[in-house]
């Protein structure tokens, strides 16, 4: 079997055009353009570089941007006086402030204070509370375009055996909430689960979020599985250039599985998607309009 490869690049983009519709019929009805605050602390390099395209979507899908750049040695206060001011201005719509933070600050402290209305990242735990009890929050991106994906690949998800590897907030416990609201028969494996193999091996879809390369490996699938691969990890190669590789041994997979997300091109390019899609629901719920079609 040869796996279908599910392009996340051409959902995000469709996604994409929606949420750029979506923000004009916002701008046509309110005056005002959707806006999506992004914080970022310090020079972390790969945390500015995913920044740098965040907003470079914002404005392109027709939405304002506002940019806070704050040096590594900003005081918690001074960062919890910032969210204050967000949470505060009605123009903007989502907070994101870009994770790691540095050491000295309270991670928890800080996006705990975002107003869960305007927290697009989904990771405040009044919208993790409302994803866990099937009510309507902002849910976190990555997992949301995972979600999306598989609904396009299979349609109705209902009765499938999931299985998500990996528990953090970020990934692996919001993802199994949304497999399970689709009515999925949901396992939860992490590293301290026994023969994860067979595990994976009686699993229709398999959401991998470990951040351990190729760690999947073919031969643990179930064949005909829908496979999304979330890892993301740079590796040094022999030749000295580092490769972005997931945590799915994908030339293995690409034998067994019914369809797999490759990486990069996968889940990617979904998540940032996925964060414009919640700046556009949050913006038209604070202004009480309907969810827009198709979001
Ligand atoms: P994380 O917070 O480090 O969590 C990793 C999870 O994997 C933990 O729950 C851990 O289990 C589990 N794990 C570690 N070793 C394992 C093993 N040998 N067997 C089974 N489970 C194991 O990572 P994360 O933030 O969820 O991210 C995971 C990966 O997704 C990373 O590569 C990250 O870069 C990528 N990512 C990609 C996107 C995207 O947009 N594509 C977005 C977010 C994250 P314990 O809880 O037991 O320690």
């Amino acid at each position: 079997m040869t796996a279908k490869l599910i392009d996340g690049r051409a959902a995000a983009a469709r996604l994409r055009g929606r949420v750029a519709e979506a923000a004009a019929d916002f701008r046509g009805r309110t005056g005002r353009a959707p806006g999506l605050a992004v914080v970022l602390v310090g020079e972390h390099p790969p945390s500015a570089a995913y920044v740098r395209s965040k907003i470079k979507a914002t404005l392109e899908a027709g939405m304002e941007s506002f940019e806070h750049r704050l040096p590594a040695e900003i005081s918690g206060e001074d960062l919890l006086a910032l969210v204050d001011r967000l949470n505060a201005d009605d123009r903007v719509d989502g907070i994101l402030v870009q994770l790691p933070l540095p050491g000295h600050v309270d991670d928890q402290a800080i996006l705990t204070r975002v107003d869960p209305a305007k927290d697009v990242d989904g990771f405040h735990p009044i919208n993790a509370g409302l994803l866990a009890t099937g009510l309507d929050g902002l849910v976190p991106c990555t997992p949301l375009g995972c979600l999306m994906l598989l609904q396009d690949e299979l349609g109705d998800l209902r009765g499938l055996d999931a299985v998500v590897v990996g528990r953090s907030n970020i990934v692996g416990k919001p993802m199994a909430q949304l497999l399970l609201r689709a009515s999925c028969t949901v396992t939860i494996a992490h590293s301290r689960t026994r023969n994860l193999p067979d595990v994976v091996r009686r699993s229709d879809i398999v959401v991998a979020a470990v951040g351990r390369p190729e760690m999947v490996r073919g031969d643990w699938l179930k064949p005909g599985a829908t496979v999304i691969d979330v890892g993301q990890e740079r590796v040094e190669q022999p030749d000295g250039t580092r490769k972005l590789l997931g945590d799915v041994a994908f030339d293995e997979a690409l034998d067994v599985a019914g369809a797999i997300t490759p990486v990069p091109g996968g889940v990617g390019p979904m998540t940032i998607a996925c964060l414009l899609r919640n700046t556009a629901v949050a913006a038209h719920r604070r202004e009480g309009l309907p969810k827009p079609q198709g979001l």
